[in-house]
């Protein structure tokens, strides 16, 4: 399983890697652990294109945790209005840049532990910090990155967290933190959740398919 593993990740590279760099992707070339925090933030349950407009629109006016706390709430609704769950998004970056300011010096912190104890970070965003900003070797996983690696056979298992911790054992490292943009992309166009395009899939001749009682 091993070589297929690394032949797929190959392939999909190929195919989903320079297209699936994402807003949060291509923040990795200048990483301000802030401005990827607050973008990640964003990008919760939108597509990419409205990550990035909600996010340049943002930091042309605030991008450190002390210009967040000073915009009023309906200001800060404006300006992510296009990402989508405005309202709920608005109160969890000031809260969030509050929580900085507060508890560690205005700094973004740089372990699992501190991110997930900030109300309003999930595993996911803590770990698309730890990769993008910082650097480190961990695997960002959503429901894409879940749904797919199971059907893969790269893993059995009954939920992202776990799904993080398996991949770990059996993907290379240097496939870890391109896999999150890669397998996005992949999840949206070809191996989508309901139905999967299974014809035209690039990696279909070592794919087992598991689960999937309906494609395409
Ligand atoms: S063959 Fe089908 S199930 Fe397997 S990765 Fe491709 S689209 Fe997904």
């Amino acid at each position: 399983m091993k070589n297929n593993i690394s032949k797929i990740m190959k392939i999909l590279e190929k195919d989903f890697y320079k297209k699936g760099k994402t807003t949060l992707n291509r923040m990795r070339t200048r990483p301000d652990a802030f401005k990827v925090l607050i973008a990640c933030l964003l990008s919760l349950r939108t597509q990419d294109k409205n990550t990035e407009i909600a996010s340049n629109r943002l930091f042309a006016v605030a991008d450190t945790p002390s210009q967040i706390v000073k915009l009023s709430i309906p200001r800060l609704e404006k300006l992510i209005f296009s990402s989508g769950h405005y309202r709920k998004k608005a109160r969890t970056l000031k809260h969030v840049s509050q929580v900085l300011i507060g508890g560690f010096d205005s700094k973004v912190p740089e372990t699992r532990e501190e991110l997930l104890s900030i109300k309003g970070i999930g595993p996911k965003t803590a770990n698309i910090v730890l990769a993008f900003a910082f650097g480190q070797a961990v695997i960002p996983v959503d429901v894409h990155v879940h749904v797919t690696s199971n059907r893969l056979g790269f893993v059995k298992t009954k939920t992202p967290e776990q799904t993080e911790m398996e991949l770990m054992k059996v993907v290379p490292k240097r496939f870890w933190k391109e896999l999150n943009g890669i397998f996005v992309l992949f999840g949206k166009e070809i191996c989508v959740t309901v139905s999967p395009k299974c014809s035209i899939c690039p990696v279909r001749k070592y794919c087992p398919r598991i689960g999937v009682v309906r494609s395409r």
